[in-house]
């Protein structure tokens, strides 16, 4: 089983000409199979910390490990990080010209498997699970990312997991700008990536409400650039009723 381990991973960023350092230390190990869901106040360095994962050129490493089986995730480059297993699904936030879903989803996935899956499985299996998604079938055919809503970017990332099927997944603020058919849609796409056992995944969201339709076996409470507490899902229970005060009194996340 593939194992993501983090390190007290220290990241710094450039910003109006300073360096300030937003990840302070974070340790976390994700497995395959595991159900990790990260929660904090807006700023605490949730997404600095996916971005960081992802390769960005923005986020400076200043300190730490990132190993996936013991290899250097730090080293590789975006494209290793995903055919070593890795999804990020931030790795492609921009709009990839002249290129359709359809051609984006394929060529990943050849590039993952190390060949191109077969022509017409993969055609029923792309058809198969955008239907699942309640997505248009006309979607398939439309520009990577060009002027989609904001739920289509949601539904084309679980779009993405169920049919990359990576090792680790680290999901950024899927749930934000969903109604709620939409969250429920993305949610069971989540969930039945996780009944294969194969995925484990990192649910990063600054709202408890996902955690309704994704019971997380996991909880990590992300504070001022570290996790400030861990627990299972009764956890993001506390954090509902309580909010995220009690981690950010006396030191604020910005
Ligand atoms: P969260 O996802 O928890 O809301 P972020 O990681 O987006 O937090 O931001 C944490 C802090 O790092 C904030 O103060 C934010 O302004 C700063 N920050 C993050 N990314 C950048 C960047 N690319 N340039 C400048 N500052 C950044
Ligand atoms: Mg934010
Ligand atoms: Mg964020």
């Amino acid at each position: 089983m593939a194992t993501l381990e983090i390190h007290d991973l220290h990241v710094t960023v450039e910003a109006d000409n300073a360096t300030k350092e937003i990840l302070k230390g974070v340790d976390l190990t994700v497995k395959q199979g595991e159900t990790h869901a990260i929660m904090g106040p807006n700023g605490s360095g949730k997404s600095t910390l996916a971005y960081s994962l992802a390769g960005h050129p923005k986020y400076t490493i200043t300190g730490g490990t990132v190993t996936l089986d013991g290899e250097d995730v730090l080293e590789m480059t975006v494209d290793e990080r995903a055919r070593a297993g890795l999804f990020l699904a931030m790795q492609y936030p921009v709009e990839v010209p002249g290129v359709s879903v359809s051609n984006f989803l394929r060529t990943s996935a050849t590039a993952i498997r190390g060949e191109a899956p077969k022509l017409r499985t993969w055609v029923k299996e792309v058809k198969e699970t955008m239907e699942r998604l309640n997505m248009d079938p006309a979607f398939a055919e439309r520009n990577v990312n060009e002027g989609f809503s904001g739920g289509e970017k949601k539904r084309h990332e679980i779009l993405q997991l169920e049919l990359l099927k990576p090792k680790i997944a680290i999901l950024d603020e899927t749930d934000s700008g969903l109604d709620v058919d939409a969250l429920r849609t993305v949610s069971e796409g989540v969930n039945r990536v996780r009944e294969t056992g194969e995925v484990g995944t990192l649910l990063i969201t600054h709202y408890t409400r996902i955690l309704r339709y994704i019971k997380p076996d996991f909880v990590h409470v992300f504070a001022n650039g570290r996790i400030a507490e861990s627990g299972g899902a009764e956890l993001a229970d506390k954090l509902e009723a309580e909010g995220y005060e009690a981690y950010t009194k006396g030191g604020a996340s910005e």
